[in-house]
């Protein structure tokens, strides 16, 4: 065998048949073999992985990257750079964001790839927001270079999008949306929420509870599970007339993942999708108005209904949704505050610690669920799996670490985490992207800047 550009040698390997003690040789990007510890030749650069595990790094298929208050999408390198460095500090080696925009995508798209690669230190891909009737045209053109998922925000309807710039769709819409997606072999994500049902609890809510005083609760009770399982079948049961893939973003409740799974047994082709807070957090963490989101954080019995979904096989893959606001876009109560925060940087330590270490889910089946089953959901063939000829993309985790999270454990701008103060017990020692390592002994490399590839998917 020719010399290896990189050994990762004698770590405990998750394999796709399971741990191994093994060695994994790295060359041109991608994993070359896979030996017996020692074995198989010499290479230019070996990392001492004993006592580490090494993983499949995490594909996180839900995040927003923008600008300042702007999550539309990049706007300048540093955009990708930070939040790509988030996504390494957290093990995770391609990240498909969410664009969004009143004009058509197409114009901006060679734009986007390069404002994004001239940052990125890892994979990246993206999924259009489709809002217009010019976007709909344009939408299997888009699928073709690269993009076969497309979101629908549900909720958007009348004046309901103007925060963003998007003007509102209707149920004649996201049919004719579903049959393009169809027809060209794609995946909808859509944002379930029944806005107009939602609209009447925020009213009655800010009839009682004027000041937000009830924080989180109060929020959760604006857009209760109702409003998302009610949306969800609506959407499921329309797939399955129109034959159109369907990929449930961030499921939240206990209801959602219900209706899901009854219209995955009536033959909806579906996957199901968490995040990690929805798993971590609920209404009673004190976070306060830091844990706004959309859906929203939910009751502590929805919190254990997803990880039963996780224990049975029903919820498929876990992202992050992550949002790069800084803290101070919290201020003002929870009527005020905008939803969303970053996730990246703490991805596979708060999945693993609450997930393995806490709850004793098997490693294999957590990783699974950040691996091989987005990067199928999603169309990325060479990632997801620790195999010959696949994307050099690896997490090398320590399973036996104890550390606290604090403002320096981020690399994300917005500087703030909802783990602030949490106590983990796994951590990212290295990140290796496309076979460059991105973060080595838990810093990151500033040569990665710009080294991330765009990914151009297709659905198999
Ligand atoms: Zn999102």
């Amino acid at each position: 065998m020719d010399q290896a550009d990189t050994r990762f040698s004698n770590g405990t390997v998750l394999l796709p048949d399971g741990l191994a003690q093994a060695d994994v040789l790295v060359t041109g990007g991608r994993i070359a073999a896979i030996t017996a510890p020692g074995a198989g030749g010499s290479a230019a650069q070996v990392i001492d992985c004993t006592g580490l595990t090494v993983v499949p790094g995490a594909i996180d298929a839900h995040i927003h990257l923008g600008h300042g208050s702007d999550i539309a999408r990049p706007r300048v390198p540093g955009d990708a750079a930070s939040e790509t460095g988030a996504a390494a500090t957290g093990g995770v080696t391609c990240i498909l964001s969410y664009v969004m925009s009143a004009d058509p995508h197409g114009p901006a798209f060679d734009d986007l790839i390069a404002v994004t690669r001239a940052g990125a230190r890892v994979d990246f891909g993206f999924h259009f927001v489709i809002a217009t009737e010019a976007q709909l045209a344009e939408l299997p053109d888009l699928m073709a270079r690269g993009a076969p998922s497309a979101k629908l925000f549900m909720n958007i309807r009348g004046n309901e999008g103007a925060r963003l710039g998007l003007p509102g769709t209707d149920d004649g819409f996201m049919y004719r949306l579903l049959e393009v997606i169809a027809a060209h072999g794609g995946v909808l994500c859509p944002h379930p929420e029944n806005i107009e049902i939602a609209w009447v609890l925020r009213d009655r809510m800010l009839a009682t509870d004027p000041d937000g005083l009830g924080g989180l609760a109060t929020w959760n009770a604006t857009r209760p599970p109702l409003v998302e399982a009610e949306a969800l079948q609506r959407i499921l049961m329309l797939s399955r007339a129109t034959g159109t893939r369907v990929h449930a973003v961030h499921t939240s409740s206990g209801a959602a993942l219900t209706e899901a799974v009854r219209q995955r047994q009536a033959g909806a082709e579906v996957s199901i999708e968490t995040c990690i807070h929805y798993l971590t957090h609920d209404v009673t963490s004190p976070i306060g108005t830091q844990g706004k989101v959309n859906p929203p954080l939910r009751d502590p019995a929805d919190r254990e209904a997803l990880w039963q979904g996780i224990r049975d096989g029903q919820v498929d893959t876990i992202a992050t949704d992550h949002i790069h606001r800084p803290a101070t876009s919290k201020d003002g109560g929870i009527w005020k505050a905008q939803p969303g925060f970053p996730g990246l940087d703490t991805f596979l330590p708060a999945l693993l610690t609450e997930g393995h270490v806490q709850r004793g889910i098997p490693l294999p089946r957590l990783i699974d669920m950040v691996s091989r089953a987005p990067a199928r959901a999603m169309g990325l063939a060479t990632k997801g799996a620790i195999r010959p000829g696949a994307d050099a993309d690896l997490a090398v985790i320590d399973l036996n670490a104890r550390w606290t999270v604090g403002k320096e454990h981020l690399a994300t701008d917005a500087a703030c985490s909802i783990y602030e103060g949490h106590e983990m017990r796994v951590r990212v020692v290295h990140t290796v992207a496309g076979g460059r390592i991105v973060l080595r002994d838990g810093r990151l490399q500033p040569d990665a800047v710009g080294t991330g590839r765009y990914v151009a998917r297709k659905l198999a």
